[in-house]
C-alpha cells in the first residue's frame, strides 16, 4: 500500500531487543524502546536517509555547535493504546507542523510535515509492543533536532540530525486529578517578544530553571510566568499554557510572540467553542487575576499540555499575597475537558474534529486491555 512518490523509510531491527517494564513501574522519560528514528541533514543532501534502528547512543564532536549554541529544538506527543487495542497518535500532524515552526524560529531547514508524520508512524508501528496498556498509560513520542556542524562559529549550521526517540510513560495522576500551587514570578522571565518563547527549544527550558527553582524552594509545585517588559501580564505557567474562569468567561493569553502555541491549548480552545463557552484570548494582569480570587469570582485555573493534559490550579501565589481556588479540588469543567480529551485518545470518545489516526500495526499486536 505504500505510496511509490513518497520517500522510503528504512528499517534496521535490534537483534537485541529489551523487555518492557510493567505498566505499574513506569514513571516519565527515563525507559526508551528499542529503536529510534533518524534523518541526516546536509547543505548539498537536504534532509535525507529517513531510517529506523537500534536505539542506540550519538557519536558527536567536543565542538559541534549544538553543545556550544544550543540551535536545537524538539516538540513532544502522546500515542495511546485504546480499550479496543488500537494505538491512536494525537493530533501527529499539528505537532509535525509546529516542530517546523521551531525550525522557523531557531533557522534549521524545515522538514516535509508529511515525513515527520510518517516519521511518528514508523517509530510507533517498529515498536508498537512498548505501547502499554493499562489506564492512563501512553507511549511519549519526543522528535528533536539539533546542529551538528564541527565548528565554534556562531551561525545557523549547515549540518543537522533529526531523531525521534519514545519512552513508555506512567499514569501523570495515579491518584485523580490533583491540584497544584503555583507562584508568579516578578523576578524571572521565560521569554520576551522577539525571542524564542514560540519555539519549543532547549534554549527556553534552560531559560525557566532558576524561577522554576525558586518557586520550589517557596514550597509551590510551579512557576507562573509574567510577561518580560511590565512584568504584569500572565504568560505560561510552568511549562503548559494557562486558562483561568471568572464568572462565565474563560480566558487565556494571546499568542503574541512569548507564548507556545500548545496542541492541547488548540483543542481546549476547540472544545469550549464546541460547548458553547464564551472564551477570551486576551491580556490578563495578574492584579486582575488575584482580584477575582479574592472576590470569588475566580472560579477555575488550570494548566494544560501534553504531558498532563489539563493541571488544576489550587493556589496561587503572588508576592505576599495568595489566593485559594476551589475547594481543593478539581473544577467542574477543568474535570470536563480531562475526561473528554483521554476519551478521545483512548477511543472511547467520538473524534469529530479527527485529532487522532490510528497507528498502522500487524493484527496479531494488538492487545486488549486487560
Ligand atoms: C510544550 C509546551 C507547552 C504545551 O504544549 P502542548 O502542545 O500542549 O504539549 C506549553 N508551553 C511550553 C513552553 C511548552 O514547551
Amino acid at each position: 500500500m505504500s505510496d511509490p512518490l513518497k520517500t522510503p523509510i528504512s528499517i534496521t531491527r535490534t537483534e537485541t531487543p529489551h523487555a518492557r517494564p510493567a505498566d505499574n513501574a513506569l514513571s516519565f522519560g527515563k525507559v526508551f524502546t528499542d529503536h529510534m528514528f533518524i534523518m541526516n541533514y546536509n547543505a548539498d543532501k537536504g534532509w535525507h536517509d529517513p531510517r529506523v534502528v537500534p536505539y542506540g547512543k550519538l557519536s558527536l564532536d567536543p565542538a559541534t555547535s549544538v553543545l556550544h549554541y544550543g540551535q536545537a529544538i524538539f516538540d513532544g506527543l502522546k500515542a495511546f493504546r485504546g480499550a479496543d487495542g488500537k494505538i491512536r497518535l494525537f493530533r501527529a500532524q499539528r505537532h509535525a507542523e509546529r516542530l517546523n515552526k521551531s525550525c522557523a524560529a531557531l533557522c534549521i531547514p524545515t522538514l516535509d510535515v508529511d515525513l515527520v508524520r510518517r516519521s511518528f508512524e514508523a517509530i510507533v508501528g517498529v515498536d508498537n509492543e512498548w505501547v502499554p496498556s493499562a489506564p492512563g498509560t501512553s507511549l511519549y513520542v519526543r522528535p528533536t533536532i539539533i546542529a551538528t556542524d564541527v565548528a565554534l562559529g556562531v551561525h545557523p549550521a549547515t549540518n543537522y540530525i533529526y531523531f525521534v526517540i519514545c519512552s513508555p510513560v506512567g499514569a501523570y495522576y495515579k491518584e485523580g486529578v490533583k491540584p497544584v500551587r503555583i507562584l508568579a514570578s516578578d523576578k524571572y522571565v521565560r521569554a520576551v517578544k522577539g525571542g524564542l518563547g514560540e519555539a519549543k527549544t532547549a534554549a527556553n527550558y534552560a531559560a525557566s530553571l532558576s524561577g522554576q527553582q525558586e518557586a520550589e524552594d517557596k514550597g509551590y509545585t510551579q512557576v507562573l510566568w509574567l510577561d518580560g517588559v511590565e512584568r504584569k501580564y500572565i504568560d505560561e505557567v510552568g511549562t503548559m499554557n494557562i486558562w483561568m474562569l471568572i464568572g462565565d468567561e474563560v480566558v487565556t493569553p494571546p499568542l503574541e510572540g512569548t507564548i507556545l502555541d500548545g496542541v492541547t491549548r488548540n483543542s481546549v480552545m476547540t472544545l469550549l467553542n464546541d460547548w458553547g463557552y464564551t472564551v477570551s484570548e486576551r491580556r490578563i494582569t495578574i492584579d486582575e487575576v488575584m482580584q477575582a480570587g479574592h472576590d470569588g469570582t475566580l472560579r477555575e485555573m488550570w494548566g494544560t499540555g501534553t504531558a498532563a493534559v489539563v493541571s488544576p490550579v489550587g493556589e496561587l501565589g503572588y508576592k505576599d499575597d495568595k489566593v485559594f481556588i476551589g475547594n481543593g479540588g478539581t473544577g467542574a469543567l477543568t474535570q470536563r475537558l480531562y475526561d473528554h480529551i483521554t476519551g478521545i485518545q483512548y477511543g472511547r470518545e467520538a473524534d469529530t474534529h479527527g485529532w487522532t489516526s490510528v497507528v498502522d500495526v500487524p493484527a496479531a499486536a494488538e492487545k486488549q486491555i486487560a
